[in-house]
C-alpha cells in the first residue's frame, strides 16, 4: 500500500499555496511534478559529474557516460525490452513519433496508407499529416463510439494491402479510454501491419511491457512521468530501427564520415545525432527508480484506478455535469463541462480556489470535433492525488455553479 501522506513530501511543490489557499495540482495528464530525488540528481551531475558523453577518454566523460547508459538500461528494464539497442532517447512523445513518421514513412510508396484513431493527440496525427503531404501517403481514421471507445469492429475492413503503420494512443489523454492494444496489435500483426504505440498516458500509470504487447515501436515523455522535461524514449524493434534510415545527420550517429560517404553507428546511436540530454536521460532514470522505490507500477495503478473511479462517482452525482470519457475501461483522467459555463471561465475559477485543472481542446481537436463541444475542463490524477483533493474538486466546481 502506498503511504500517500508521506510521498507528497517527496514533492515539494505540493505543499505551496496558490492565492493563498493550498495547492491542488491536478494537471498531471500536462506534466507531473518531481520529486526530491529528481532534481537532486540533476542538480547532483552538474556539480560533479558533468561533461560530454560518449567521446570524451578523461574521467568525467566516463562517470557522464555512464550514468547515460546505466539510465537507457533503467528504461529498457522498465518497459521490458529485449535489447538497449532499441531504446532511443529522444526530446519527448512528439519527436519520437515525429522520428517514426519521417524515418519509417521514407520507406513507403505513394498510396499507402497509414491508419489513426479518433481520439489521438495532435503530436499522433499532424507528423503523419506531413509525411502524407511529402510522399502521397494516405491517413484513415479508426472512430470512436459517444462514450470515447474505439469502434474496433471497424479496423479488420480500414486495413488494405496498402496499409504500412498503425499508429494509436495507448490512453486518450481527453477520455481517459484505455485503448485496446493489444487486439489491435494482434489484428495488425495478423494483416503483416507493425502498430506503434503512442504511451504518453499510460508509461506513466500502468505497467507497460513492450514485448509481451509486441508493439513495433512506442513512445512516451519523461516529463510525464516524473523526469525532467525536454527527455523522452523512442523504444523501436530492432528489425524496424535497422531498416529505418537516420532522423536527423551530425555528431554521435556516424561511424565515420568522408565527404564522399557517411557510415552511420549501430543502433541506437544511429538515431540520436548531436549531444543528448545527458542529464536529463539520467534524471529520468532516478524517476524511474524512485517508482520502483515507492512500491512499483501496479501498486501505483491501483491507487490511482480507486481515485479515478472516485472522480468519477463524485462529480456524476453533481446536477448539469456532463462527463466525457465514460468507458469502464478508464485512467486517470476525467474531462467535463456544466450547462452554462464555459470551461475557460470554470477553470479560471477552479484556480482561484487553488485547484489546478486544464481546459481546452487538450492538443485534440478532432476529439471535440466528434463530441461537437469546443473544449472540455480536465482534471488528470497522480499517485500522490487524494480523496481530500477529489472532494475539493467537486465543492470548487459547486461553488463556481454557485456563482452563475
Ligand atoms: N500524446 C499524448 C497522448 C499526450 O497526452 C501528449 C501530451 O500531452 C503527447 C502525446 C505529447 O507529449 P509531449 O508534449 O511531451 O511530446
Amino acid at each position: 500500500m502506498l503511504n500517500i501522506e508521506l510521498l507528497r513530501q517527496d514533492f515539494p511543490i505540493l505543499a505551496s499555496q496558490v492565492y493563498a489557499r493550498p495547492l491542488v495540482y491536478l494537471d498531471n495528464a500536462a506534466t507531473t511534478q518531481k520529486p526530491k530525488a529528481v532534481v537532486e540528481a540533476i542538480t547532483r551531475q552538474y556539480y560533479s559529474a558533468n561533461a560530454n558523453v560518449h567521446r570524451g577518454v578523461h574521467h568525467l566523460s566516463e562517470v557522464a557516460t555512464d550514468l547515460l547508459e546505466q539510465s537507457r538500461e533503467k528504461v529498457r528494464a522498465f518497459i521490458g525490452a529485449r535489447s538497449t539497442s532499441e531504446v532511443i532517447f529522444t526530446r519527448g512523445t512528439t519527436e519520437s513519433l515525429n522520428l517514426v513518421a519521417s524515418s519509417l514513412c521514407s520507406t513507403f510508396h505513394e498510396g499507402d496508407e497509414v491508419i489513426v484513431t479518433a481520439m489521438e493527440h495532435h503530436s499522433n496525427i499532424v507528423p503523419w499529416q506531413l509525411q502524407c503531404e511529402r510522399r502521397g501517403l494516405r491517413l484513415k481514421v479508426l472512430p470512436m463510439t459517444d462514450e470515447g471507445e474505439l469502434l474496433l469492429d471497424r479496423l479488420d475492413s480500414l486495413i488494405t494491402d496498402r496499409t504500412r503503420l498503425i499508429s494509436v494512443a495507448h490512453v486518450s489523454n481527453v477520455l481517459g479510454t484505455v485503448n485496446p492494444v493489444a487486439d489491435i496489435i494482434s489484428r495488425a500483426h495478423s494483416a503483416g501491419v507493425p502498430v506503434a504505440v503512442d504511451a504518453a498516458q499510460s508509461v506513466p500509470h500502468f505497467p507497460v511491457d513492450v514485448t509481451e504487447l509486441d508493439c513495433d515501436f512506442l513512445a512516451f515523455s519523461g516529463h510525464k512521468i516524473y523526469g525532467p522535461t525536454g527527455i523522452g524514449v523512442l523504444y523501436g524493434k530492432e528489425k524496424w530501427l535497422e531498416k529505418m534510415p537516420p532522423y536527423q545527420g551530425g555528431g554521435e550517429m556516424i561511424s565515420s564520415v568522408s565527404f564522399e560517404h557517411t557510415e552511420y553507428e549501430r543502433l541506437p546511436y544511429k538515431f540520436e545525432a548531436g549531444t543528448p540530454d545527458y542529464v536529463g536521460a539520467n534524471a529520468l532514470g532516478v524517476a524511474l527508480d524512485y517508482l520502483q522505490s515507492i512500491g512499483g507500477m501496479a501498486e501505483i495503478h491501483a491507487y490511482e484506478a480507486d481515485l479515478t473511479r472516485y472522480a468519477m462517482q463524485k462529480l456524476a452525482g453533481i446536477d448539469r455535469l456532463h462527463l466525457y470519457g465514460t468507458s469502464p475501461n478508464k485512467d486517470a483522467v476525467v474531462s467535463f463541462l456544466v450547462d452554462g459555463i464555459h470551461h475557460l471561465d470554470m477553470g479560471t475559477l477552479l484556480d482561484r480556489l487553488g485547484i489546478a485543472v486544464r481546459t481546452g481542446h487538450h492538443c485534440a481537436e478532432p476529439v471535440m470535433t466528434r463530441l461537437g463541444i469546443s473544449g472540455t475542463v480536465r482534471a488528470s490524477f497522480s499517485f500522490y492525488n487524494t480523496r481530500e483533493e477529489v472532494d475539493q474538486l467537486n465543492e470548487g466546481i459547486l461553488r463556481v455553479m454557485q456563482m452563475f
